[in-house]
């Protein structure tokens, strides 16, 4: 037997199936993980094929070494799914694949855990066995009677409380026995506790039965900010597992899945089980091996939860679809949607996607028929959307007021503090300051590895680069002019804190952005605290934006709602709506109405008209036909093509080389073409390379010329020089 092989191996050159043979008894199977030989080393491969032939002479053949797993690791969907990727992300199949393996897995970091556990030798009676003891040996003796009492005991229980010795001691005469047994490792063990049921209302339950009764894939939930999406959600997995098939649950933050488990848990028990980057790597081996071998049901998480290894999938939610999280920033760089359509396709499963603002093109899709629209205009208590004022800021420095808190806003946050109440305060910059700025030479500090300027961060006063990562001390004199008079530009969540401390010497101040949640479980630590009611005040980036549901926040204070505005980036105006709505739900979702107040330098923006006033419909249509008048998604595509190097020259080259081979595609197929030129990148230098860009706008639907883009750009891609290919880009930095 003969069995086709992707070695883990991520080059181009050797994205090729490689065959080696094998005999039936050696347990190789579709989807086996394996070892083989390949050139001089050992390397491990999964299987994508079988077959009884092989066109490679036999002698040219070699073995496989060995089978890691009795059970395949991949799935005859998992493979196709691999393949969809390939094709549709524009990477090597080794790429693709490690997609669906949990990381740990590969080179065996991980295993599984077994743990050694003690048990009185079945035979023996312990009066007798105590009366064989020395009447010395104390600890021996509880021992026995701890063991007879409570049976089985772990290893380490056994040594702390009684001591090695006497452990070793019994195990010698057999009065005990040594077992070993697996243990799964799982994460947030404090999470398990009962909540009660509620009733659906009667709009979730006819929600419920349109997502299950419609002859369509996919249905849209377009509801507002607390009108139970989650219950309907809880309600279609309950009859997807009752109906025996499996249930994959996305939310869009890491932060939270733990909120989302602990309803899962409560609901169906150990049947859930979550898979995120936050775990440790033995908790995720553990929770991915309970999804594969069926032991769990459900799978949770954010974007990469997608690829789960579950059969028989019933159905694929997606909370908060519209969230930029779901397309992954690095390669491959898929799209959750696309990939959870066609698992849903293959398994004939349910897609749901839930959103209170939907992305402009699902909504899209709604409308044209092709998703089932469910709509849940009201919140579940029929309490208002909170109202949303707006403080011009424009004003307050025109009045004198250079803090970055409006007399609004102070006043509301007095309010709320006094009634013991809670607040949020949201703004998406980490840090103290965006910019350390010389007032003397006007010089700004930058990385040294990127175009970009550094972030000053208090806590460990230093200057961190956010695209790079590169920490560097912080300066007590400009280094270009040695001025001491430094300023910083740019309000980060560091300052907020700093600044609402002095304003409110009483108030407890929790703040949760990247640099307080790195810590394992760090999410769930700052969350469950606020929750808890052990502080007053949230500060945060997006990470509190989303879902979460604290019934005593009233008030909720967005510091600078134009911030995603200024993005070069066609989505940012859908962006800064999403955000604005997200952050206003997070207000009065319980007994006492909520406020929101949004502070910005341009009240009359439309976009910010629409948000405030929770119109969804009207900001639709206006961004639909400006993305239509202007070729922009969902009515064409962007094909990116970025070249990047340390040789600028070079580098620079190589994008007038690729151009020119564009341009032949260009002239022959202008008609396709809406747009097309190259230049450097927005962001010109990262990590040491310089980046320029190869950029495209086409009518949609013309996939064969994007595959044709992808041919002619991979051709270019080098040791010296790397090619990254994007169709509807993110973000375009
Ligand atoms: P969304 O996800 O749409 O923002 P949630 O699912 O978080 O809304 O629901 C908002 C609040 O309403 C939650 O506190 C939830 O427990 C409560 N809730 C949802 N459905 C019901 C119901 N049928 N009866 C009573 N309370 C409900
Ligand atoms: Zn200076
Ligand atoms: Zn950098």
């Amino acid at each position: 037997m003969f069995a086709q092989v992707i070695v883990d191996i991520i080059h181009v050159e050797v994205d090729k199936i490689f065959e080696y043979s094998f005999s039936e008894h050696d347990g190789v199977k579709l989807g086996s993980r394996v070892i083989v030989p390949f050139g001089k080393k050992m390397i491990e491969g999964i299987v994508i094929g079988i077959k009884s032939t092989s066109e490679y002479p036999v002698n040219k053949i070699k073995p496989i070494f060995k089978v890691l797993e009795d059970t395949p690791v991949l799935t005859e969907e998992t493979l196709a799914l691999t393949e969809f990727v390939c094709k549709s992300c524009y990477v090597t199949r080794a790429c693709a694949l490690r997609l669906l393996l949990p990381s740990e897995m590969r080179k065996g970091k991980i295993k599984e855990k077994y743990t050694i556990f003690y048990e009185l030798a079945s035979d023996i009676n312990v009066d007798q066995a105590i009366s064989q003891l020395k009447a010395s040996a104390k600890k021996q003796r509880e021992l026995l009677y701890f063991l007879a009492e409570n049976g089985k005991t772990s290893s380490a229980e056994l040594s702390d409380a009684f001591g090695r010795s006497a452990v070793l001691a019994l195990l010698k005469r057999q009065f005990i026995y040594e077992l070993k047994e697996q243990v799964v490792r799982s994460p947030y063990k404090q999470l398990d506790e009962q909540r009660k049921r509620v009733q659906l209302t009667a709009k979730q339950l006819e929600a419920v039965e349109s997502v299950e009764n419609s002859e369509k894939g996919t249905s849209l939930l377009f509801g507002v900010t607390g009108s139970g999406k989650t219950e309907v959600y809880l309600e279609i997995i309950d009859r997807t597992i009752k109906a025996d098939k499996t249930a994959i649950m996305l939310v869009p933050e890491i932060a939270l899945t733990p909120q989302m488990l602990k309803q899962l848990r409560a609901r169906f028990g150990d049947n859930a089980a979550i898979l995120h980057s936050g775990l440790s790597a033995g908790e995720r081996f553990d929770e991915w091996w309970r999804l594969r071998n069926g032991s769990a049901k459900i799978a949770i998480g954010a974007r990469s939860a997608i690829f789960a290894p579950l059969t028989n999938i019933g159905v694929i939610i997606i909370d908060e679809e519209h969230d930029g999280s779901y397309s992954s920033e690095s390669s491959p760089r898929y799209v959750t949607s696309e990939i959870a359509k066609f698992r849903a396709e293959y398994y004939g499963a349910k897609l749901v996607l839930g959103s209170a603002t939907p992305s402009i093109e699902s909504y899209n899709n709604a409308l044209n028929g092709k998703y089932n629209l469910i709509e849940l205009p009201e919140r579940v208590n029929k309490k208002p959307l909170p109202l949303v004022e707006i403080a011009d800021m424009r004003n307050e420095i025109r009045r004198g007021n250079n803090s970055f808190f409006s007399s609004i806003l102070k006043a509301e946050l007095s309010e709320c503090l006094e009634k013991g109440n809670q607040a949020m305060i949201f703004l998406n910059q980490r840090g103290y300051s965006k910019t350390v700025v010389c007032t003397e030479c006007g010089h700004v500090q930058k990385c040294e590895n990127c175009d970009v300027s550094l972030t000053y961060h208090r806590e460990d006063d230093s200057l961190l680069c956010h695209y790079c990562g590169a920490k560097y001390k912080m300066i007590s004199a400009c280094t270009e002019c040695g001025s001491k008079f430094l300023r910083y530009g740019g309000t980060g969540t560091e300052r907020v804190v700093e600044e609402l401390q002095t304003l409110y010497p009483n108030a407890r101040i929790l703040r949760m952005d990247r640099d307080t949640t790195q810590n394992k479980e760090g999410h769930y630590k700052i969350l469950s605290q606020f929750a808890q009611r052990k502080a007053d005040i949230l500060v945060g980036t997006q990470m509190i934006a989303k879902g979460h549901d604290f019934p005593f926040v009233t008030l909720v204070g967005i510091l600078d709602a134009d911030a995603s505005l200024f993005f070069s980036d066609f989505r940012s105006s859908e962006r800064t709506f999403q955000l604005i709505t997200q952050v206003a739900g997070r207000s009065g979702r319980a007994e006492e109405a909520g406020k929101v107040v949004l502070q910005t330098y341009q009240p009359s923006n439309s976009v910010l008209k629409h948000a405030i006033a929770y119109d969804y419909k009207n900001f639709f249509a206006q961004e639909v036909s400006i993305r239509k008048a202007t070729a922009f998604p969902p009515f064409a595509d962007i094909v990116r093509i970025l070249i990047s190097g340390e040789d600028e020259e070079k580098t620079l080259e190589v994008t007038h080389q690729l151009h020119d081979k564009v341009n032949l595609l260009y002239t022959q197929k202008r008609d396709i073409f809406r747009f097309f030129g190259s230049m450097k990148a927005p962001l010109k230098r990262l990590q040491n390379k310089f980046r320029f860009q190869v950029l495209l706008r086409l009518e949609s639907n013309h996939k064969e010329v994007i595959d044709e883009l992808y041919a002619i750009s991979n051709a270019f891609n080098s040791r010296s020089i790397q090619i990254s290919f994007e169709v509807n880009p993110n973000s375009l930095v």
